[in-house]
């Protein structure tokens, strides 16, 4: 069944999707009963979730429990333990090779090459587990905006399904988007959002309506959420996220078992802020602009006016630099900088126009909106968003 309780679903694409699930399936139990593949081991999304800040929380306890018993041993006990360990040197780094080689054997076993991009990616979860975990996080967001979930004979609901169809519909010869429940789901709320959880499940406040200027701005939006889907860019994080821990509890117990206290807490704020800044947050960035390249051609091929793409990332970053939306410096952000993706995408823009003529769509206006956009003043920009209610400044 496609319908979920209280979802307000694409009931059409469902329906299609229906018949590619069965199928999918079945491909999928003759596969494992003709050829007997061995499942590389998995563990459920939800345990990763609840083991990620156990595992953290465990390494602290460890080493200040260690730190502890230590420090009430008497010198000669000490000396005598540290020769313990010094005669078993090799045996403590061989049993370190073996974790750290068993941790990079699971990884490049669980790397998946991802049909869109061709990107490898690691992906510790099965099929099964993801749909689980969908359907979790699906009823925990519905129950977080409960109340507020517009109906849909509303009109941003109408219009909103309607480019997502045609959005859908348009990029059914990709495996990843016939396998999805695809639902929709717009919150009446100020929030400027919009986001995917897995499985499909797209949720649009109605605030993010007040940025966009027309539909393709808004297609341009749902296929950069749609596209993070397709790319299982959620599970992805999970599971690097998980191996990330792993590799970091026995830096975490060192610190611990060897500084005092309030030295080994500055170091882990300290150890916690760098990996943000040089892994997390690039990385989320990455997976922001994969998310746009990929966005773009699934728009292209809906024959929507990919130009407003461009368009719409210049009023973003005109909205920063007018003051009237948050400015967070680029390196602190999980998102690519607005002017970037502006930038970005124009370069994109050459392609993104020839794929949309390829697949036999009608010519682009010649009146193209960058240009439009491009001759208007800063004070011009400032008056446009007065007048379509942006700021009130
Ligand atoms: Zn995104």
């Amino acid at each position: 069944m496609c319908k979920h309780l209280n979802v307000i679903t694409l009931q059409n694409i469902c329906e299609k999707h229906t018949t590619a699930v069965l199928h999918y399936s079945q491909i999928e139990i003759f596969q494992r009963h003709e050829f007997h593949t061995s499942e590389p081991r998995r563990i459920p999304p939800i345990v990763a979730i609840i083991i990620r800040p156990l595992v953290q929380i465990g390494a602290f306890v460890f080493g200040r429990a260690f730190k502890k018993w230590w420090k009430k041993k008497t010198p000669e006990e000490q000396k005598v333990y540290i020769n313990w360990l010094k005669s078993r040197k090799n045996a403590f780094f061989g049993f370190l090779g073996f974790f750290l080689f068993a941790l990079f054997l699971y990884y490049v076993t669980h790397l998946q090459i991802d049909p869109i991009t061709k990107r490898p990616r690691f992906i510790i979860f099965t099929k099964e587990q993801q749909e689980l975990f969908a359907k979790l996080t699906l009823q925990i967001h519905l129950e977080e905006n409960k109340g507020h979930i517009v109906p849909e004979n509303h009109p941003v609901y109408m219009r909103l399904t309607r480019i997502t169809k045609r959005l859908l519909n348009a990029n059914m010869d990709l495996q990843s988007v016939k396998d999805k429940q695809w639902s929709l789901t717009v919150v009446d709320g100020a929030l400027k959002n919009a986001y995917v959880l897995p499985g499909g499940h797209i949720f649009v406040f109605l605030g993010a309506l007040h940025l966009v200027e027309n539909d393709d701005q808004l297609a341009i939006i749902l296929a950069h959420e749609m596209a993070h889907e397709l790319l299982n860019h959620s599970m992805e994080q999970v599971s690097r996220g998980v191996i990330l821990d792993m590799l970091l509890a026995l830096p975490i117990v060192l610190l611990w078992a060897i500084f005092p206290d309030a030295v080994a807490a500055i170091f882990q704020i300290l150890g916690a802020s760098v990996i943000n800044i040089f892994h997390h947050l690039p990385y989320s960035r990455a997976l922001e602009s994969e998310a746009d390249d990929v966005g773009l051609i699934l728009a292209a091929k809906a024959c929507f006016d990919v130009r407003e793409a461009v368009v719409f990332w210049g009023i973003m970053r005109m909205l920063t630099e007018l003051k009237i939306e948050k400015d967070i410096p680029p390196i602190l952000s999980t998102h690519p900088d607005h002017g970037d993706r502006e930038k970005h995408l124009n370069e994109l823009m050459p392609n993104a126009i020839a794929l949309r003529n390829n697949v036999g769509c009608s010519y682009l206006s010649p009146r193209d909106p960058r240009n439009t956009f491009y001759m208007r003043t800063k004070k011009d920009h400032e008056l446009y968003f007065k007048l379509r209610g942006i700021t009130s400044t």
